[in-house]
């Protein structure tokens, strides 16, 4: 039944298809064959693979979907889904046609090389695919910087090491010309890996291509350490930076336990969401206080952090704050009424708000409240970023960049990959790049956080009803999207 209704069917307007099942919603991808009819069909080389034909009903149903919410009310309609990501028995592309190319945008995070390496293992192992190229520094890559060709053993040994090995950078994306270098090059299956911004790019860029009515595959691996990214359940580099960071806060723990009245405080990475700093603050315990852009604080009077900064150095002779980059942004520009600025890319420019919020509370206790005090900020964001990443995203990254191949292999395009609710999913790109991922302080994640530090909410009660009122609480403390 899917399948039929999807005949003809493409992008954005006619992505949403409700089958027979009342409720029923598939938020379905791109196929190249809704603008090139009649594409021919070659079967899965994986059927001959020895190490793959043992496993039983290795490939996956085409009809097969995933729910995006996994507990539903008894009675509630069955709700959105995806198409379940995995090898297809079919599929579009003959390994000797294949021309690859992998590319990398925007910021850097824990297991960007582990994806790189990935795909062209995985491409050149599974498919016998041979021309895998890398486009260097981001998307201007494509028409204005070198090119190289990846092969096993190239990539053999860089998912050891952090960053990446093409490069990446902001800014450039000029859509005609990377299509036009696509087009000239011959490549047929462009993986993009990048966060929001560059998901954004590659939806632009399949629409070039589709318009164009080229037989290449777009497809898109998310990537953010903030862990921003809607509808998927986790993303690769969250889990090495969490990690990463409980030895900035062990060092800040450090560092206040020894001087009279100490203060350690952490900035993490989190423009607009404050996964890391939640999860880095429950891993430690040794955090009073985690801040992040969610949840808005106040300095002064009662409730406020001044008071519960004191209330804890006479407790317990010190204290640690973590706080997420984009936590208190707006109490920071109020008071220093700045100019908003952008990076290349259009993202707007965030203060620093661990500089700021150090300086402030050395002032108060300083100045105001006349007492010794012992304040060491520490900013590891740049040192987290860059380290390669952890066993568990290893081995996440890994299975991205198979469901990318299979997915790229079958012909479907324009979309994304990621795990929903636990299964690997394609998802199209602006389901991914509409919203964004946030945590929800109403829900019971922040409400175990905040049991953990003991820390003022910094919400008024009616505050709370409100955003009750308007929000729709996933039912456990995964990352939700906030709505
Ligand atoms: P992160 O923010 O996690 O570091 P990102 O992918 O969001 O990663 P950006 O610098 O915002 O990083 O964008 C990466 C690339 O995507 C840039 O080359 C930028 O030009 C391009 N890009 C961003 N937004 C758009 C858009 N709306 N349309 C086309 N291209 C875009
Ligand atoms: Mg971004």
């Amino acid at each position: 039944a899917l399948e039929s209704s999807m005949n003809g069917l493409t992008g954005r307007s006619l992505a949403k298809i409700v089958s027979g099942d009342a409720g029923f919603v598939l938020e379905d991808v791109p196929h190249l064959t809704d603008y090139i009819p009649d594409l021919p069909t070659y079967p899965n080389p994986l059927q001959d693979n020895p190490a793959w034909s043992a496993v039983k009903q290795y490939f996956v149903n085409v009809d097969d979907t995933v729910a995006q919410k996994i507990v539903v009310q008894k009675g509630s309609a069955r709700g959105t889904h995806f198409r379940r990501a995995g090898p297809r028995q079919k599929v579009y592309f003959e390994p000797d046609e294949v021309h690859a190319c992998i590319v990398t945008c925007g910021g850097l995070c824990p297991g960007l090389n582990t994806v790189i390496r990935e795909i062209v293992c995985g491409l050149s192992d599974m498919y016998g695919v041979e021309r895998i190229l890398g486009i260097e520094g981001g998307y201007r890559g494509f028409y204005a910087r070198n090119t190289r060709q990846l092969t096993r053993k190239y990539v053999n040994d860089v998912h050891k090491r952090g960053g990446t090995i093409l490069g990446t950078s902001r800014g450039g994306h000029d859509t005609s010309k990377i299509v036009d270098s696509i087009q000239d090059r011959g490549i047929n299956q462009v993986y993009i890996i990048g966060g929001d911004g560059t998901q954004k790019g590659a939806s632009v860029i399949f629409e070039e291509v589709r318009r164009r009515g080229l037989k290449v595959s777009v497809v898109g691996i998310p990537k953010t350490i903030d862990n921003d990214i809607a509808v998927i359940d986790k993303s690769f580099g969250f889990d090495s930076a969490v990690e990463e960071a409980q030895r900035a806060i062990n060092a800040a723990h450090v560092e206040s336990e020894s001087g009279e009245n100490g203060i350690g405080v952490v900035k993490l990475m989190g423009r607009y969401s404050g996964f890391i700093a939640m999860h880095a603050t429950l891993a430690s315990r040794d955090v009073d206080c985690c801040l992040i852009p969610e949840s808005p604080f106040y300095l002064e009077g009662k409730g406020g952090l001044y008071e519960y900064i004191e209330k804890r150095i006479k407790e317990n002779g010190h204290m640690v704050i973590v706080l997420a980059e984009g936590a208190g942004q707006e109490l920071m520009a109020e008071s220093m009424r700045s100019t908003e600025m952008q990076d290349p890319s259009g993202n707007k420019l965030l203060l620093d708000v661990g500089m700021w919020l150090s300086q402030k509370i050395k002032d108060h206790f300083t100045k105001v409240r006349k007492m010794v005090i012992t304040l060491k900020y520490i900013d590891p964001t740049y040192m987290i970023r860059a380290i390669p990443s952890n066993a568990s995203d290893n081995v996440y990254c890994t299975l991205l960049a198979h469901s990318a191949i299979h997915g790229g292999m079958a012909g479907y395009t324009g979309f994304t990959v990621g795990p929903v609710n636990g299964r690997h999913a394609y998802i199209p790109f602006y389901a991914v790049t509409e919203t964004q991922n946030q945590v929800v302080i109403t829900d019971r994640m922040w409400a175990r956080l905040l049991s953990s530090t003991n820390q003022p909410s910094f919400q008024t009660h009616q505050e709370v009803t409100k955003s009750m009122e308007c929000l729709n609480c996933s039912t456990d403390g995964s990352p939700s999207k906030k709505n």
